[in-house]
């Protein structure tokens, strides 16, 4: 099959062009770095199937970042058919710099002029026969978004590829050109393919090629000897790069006929809202309101606050589908009242169920199994989906706008102080969707240990999956203890995540992690209104992924959690009264002293099993944890509780709650742990192979069990016994100190713990 690569700057629209060519659905995001991985499709409308290869963005073809390395190298070493290099129009000048570069290469090339729309509509014109003239390449308009122009320029590229090509520079012109020249003999003469591209990253001195071709980087270097330039002095990387600008400047420049007035309007525009939303001062505080009013639409039950002044009777609607519409402290936000509507579905569904199971002649054990074991799990986490696809969609809205970009820049002032450059903010904030991409988008860091302590932190910020544990924890102290707002639990864990994940960064970036924050470099994408179809295709997308890992792994799990909780050792079946003699109880039993520290370990009446068996099946999928909950607790009512209708997330909690005697302290040291512990088996895969070595990996999960125990602990104690907190203040203060006294060079701890090593290795010889 023929292949075609999608190349270019980033947030040039590549992605929106794959999508629209081959059916799929990767992510789009309005700011550079949101695809940082080759992606691959098929497109199926020329006379045979092509597969298309979408890259990440690059701005030239010298890397470094491991993202720009993967294109880099697709490019020059799997050799594809033709390279579709795509252009932002309203960018012209800045976007050729790169098509400059890629020229050099021996490969068939097309230049997509994307974003034609953005162009006609600002008024501006752009002569594309002077631009395929002086350019020597076919160049297609389209828009990727509004679907324009893509036939045409598969089909032009079709007859392309058919052709050869040899590469062209426009470096041709220059003093370095001999060279070049030589340089290229040079490695002809070894039989290097690409040798135009090769000659002149060489006379670059980019690191890559001097280490692939050692003897002509020495002539290179012998050469440089005897150059001067009157500007750059004998910097020939700066000489190659200023001679691509001025080649574009002189030639390119008048292809592009701006419409003068609309474009100082826009520019005040932008400017304006840019003045406010990056102010030095109010662009973090605005940052917050915003990402308070996101939480607040999701999880409120006290909608605007304006419920403690309802009449009485407004509330009571028990019953009627108008319940929802009021929660705990008045009108519920939006993302509750969606909650509740899809609880009452599948209530009456369970409901159902159950009546016809029982009304037929099903054997009892079957019922419990379908209603309790499945349906319970399941129901319990689906309850959350609402919440989390709203939560998605405002993150999604801010990302298309171009918003979350500026966050990444006023951001990158504190970030310094801990030691993160701005950019590290954006997997941060991919992290409270899924902590899987959020890894992988690790590899915009050009900092080996930078990336290694965002990488580590970021299942911290508390992703969809562990939302439900939040919320319905939350919401069980609330009615169980009458413990304030739910929402505002919620947002303290949220919070208390956050702040773990600084102080970690702060403390590795410190010890372990040290190293050079790079110079934030990132190009602000311009504002746009939110495209429609762009976020109905993320929450489709989410919502894809969320039911088919609810029939998957989740079913599973609760399946397995069901039968080992009502099979003894001696595989007999059990009825919901006997479950503590299960398996799943003896196993819950032996581990359990290990979380006494921690509040929910041996401290707890006899069903105290449920939370370390709960937090286990986490490790598989977050989601499992109130899945978990759910199968059991309806188990728990059925037996000793009267209710046996089925259970949602909050209720189950409820139920685990009465059924287990655990404190609000050990609740909140329950989420914590959660949140904070090793992750579900697809981000600790995706740790690994994001992770530079094996001993880097390992003590990335060490370090999640160390943080989640220790956190959690302080949480329980704190909570439980406040005065605890001076010995935590103590403890730290003490081991902060150490640090910054051997940053300083006052004391050497590394010296101190060698001599323990010196003594352990004496002792075994
Ligand atoms: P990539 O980084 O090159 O993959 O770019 P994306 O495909 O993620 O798109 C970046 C932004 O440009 C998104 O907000 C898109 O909605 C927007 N975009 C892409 N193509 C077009 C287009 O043809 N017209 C307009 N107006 N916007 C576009
Ligand atoms: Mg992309």
């Amino acid at each position: 099959m023929k292949k075609f690569a999608l190349a270019g700057n980033p947030n040039c629209g590549k992605t929106t062009l794959f999508n629209s060519l081959t059916g799929s659905t990767a992510h789009v995001g309005n700011w550079p770095g949101v695809t940082v991985d080759k992606k691959e499709g098929v497109y199926k409308k020329c006379d045979e199937p092509i597969s298309i290869i979408d890259l990440p963005g690059i701005y030239s073809l010298s890397p470094y970042t491991p993202e720009e390395v993967i294109s880099r190298n697709y490019i020059l070493d799997e050799k594809p058919d033709c390279i579709i290099n795509i252009i932002d129009a309203t960018n012209l000048e800045r976007n050729l710099y790169l098509t400059t570069q890629i020229m050099e290469i021996d490969v068939p090339m097309i230049i997509a002029l994307n974003m034609m729309d953005a162009v006609e509509k600002n008024g501006d014109k752009i002569d594309v026969k002077k631009l395929e003239e002086k350019i020597g390449l076919p160049v297609v308009e389209i828009s990727a978004l509004k679907e324009k122009g893509l036939d045409e320029l598969m089909q032009r590229a079709y007859e392309v590829c058919k052709q050869g090509r040899e590469g062209s520079t426009v470096l041709a012109g220059t003093q370095l050109m001999h060279l070049i020249r030589d340089c290229k003999i040079a490695l002809e003469g070894q039989k290097v393919e690409n040798s135009l591209f090769h000659a002149i990253k060489l006379v670059e001195l980019d690191e890559i090629e001097v280490e692939m071709h050692p003897d002509s980087a020495k002539m290179v270097e012998e050469f440089k000897q005897t150059f001067e330039d009157d500007t750059f002095g004998s910097d020939f990387e700066a000489i190659v790069a200023d001679s691509r600008y001025k080649h574009i400047s002189k030639n390119y420049s008048t292809v592009v006929v701006k419409n003068k007035k609309s474009a100082s309007e826009r520019l005040t525009r932008s400017d304006k809202a840019d003045r406010v939303l990056t102010h030095k001062i109010w662009g973090i505080p605005i940052f917050l309101l915003i990402l308070f009013a996101i939480f607040h639409l999701t999880f409120s039950e006290n909608f605007l606050f304006i419920g403690y002044g309802l009449p009485e009777d407004w509330v009571s609607l028990e019953g009627t589908v108008a319940e929802g519409l009021f929660g705990e402290g008045g009108i519920n936000s939006p993302g509750v009242l969606l909650q509740g509507i899809l609880g009452l579905a599948t209530d009456s569904l369970t409901d159902a169920i159950r009546g016809a199971m029982e009304g037929g002649a099903v054997a009892e054990w079957a019922t419990g199994f379908i209603c309790d074991g499945i349906l319970g799990g399941l129901f319990a986490v689906l309850s959350f989906l609402p919440q989390i696809l709203l939560l998605f969609l405002f993150f999604s809205i801010l990302e298309d706008s171009g918003y979350m970009a500026r966050v990444a820049f006023i951001l990158d002032r504190i970030f310094r102080k801990f030691g993160l450059s701005g950019r590290a903010f954006m997997p941060m904030i991919m992290g409270f969707g899924c902590s899987v991409p959020a890894m992988i988008n690790t590899r915009t860091l050009a900092d080996q240990n930078e990336r290694t302590a965002t990488l580590r932190v970021i299942p911290f910020f508390s992703c969809g999956a562990k939302l439900p544990i939040l919320t319905a924890i939350a919401g069980g102290i609330a009615t169980l203890f009458g413990f304030g707002n739910a929402d505002l639990i919620t947002y303290g864990m949220y919070l208390l995540g956050i702040v773990v994940a600084i102080c970690c960064v702060l403390l590795m970036r410190n010890t372990t992690m040290k190293g050079d924050v790079p110079p934030f470099i990132m190009e602000l994408p311009s504002y746009h209104a939110p495209q429609f179809k762009n976020l109905m295709l993320h929450l489709w997308d989410k919502t894809k992924h969320f039911i088919k890992k609810a029939f998957t792994i989740i079913l599973a799990s609760t399946i397995v959690i069901w039968f080992i909780s009502h099979f003894s050792w001696g595989w007999n079946y059990l009825p919901d009264e006997a479950m503590n003699e299960s398996i799943l109880a003896g196993i819950g039993n032996l581990i359990r002293p290990l979380f006494t520290p921690l509040g929910f370990g041996s401290q707890l009446s006899s069903y105290g099993w449920v939370f370390v068996v709960a937090a286990i099946t986490g490790l598989i999928a977050k989601e499992n944890v109130i899945a978990t909950f759910g199968t059991l607790a309806a188990c728990i009512t059925s037996g000793m509780f009267v209710a046996d209708e089925g259970l949602e997330g909050i209720d189950s909690v409820v139920e685990m709650i009465s059924a287990t005697g655990i404190t609000p302290a050990a609740l909140i040291s329950f989420i914590a742990f959660n949140m904070l512990t090793i992750p579900c088996f697809a981000a600790v895969a995706t740790a690994k192979a994001e992770s530079p070595s094996k001993k880097s990996f390992r003590m990335t999960l060490l370090f999640w069990i160390a943080v989640s125990y220790v956190v959690s602990m302080m949480v329980y104690l704190i909570g439980s016994w406040w005065w605890t907190l001076f010995i935590f203040l103590v403890l730290w203060g003490g081991i902060i100190t150490l640090i910054v006294l051997n940053n300083k060079g006052i004391i050497d701890l590394k010296a101190f713990f060698a001599k323990f090593n010196f003594l352990r290795r004496k002792k075994k010889v």
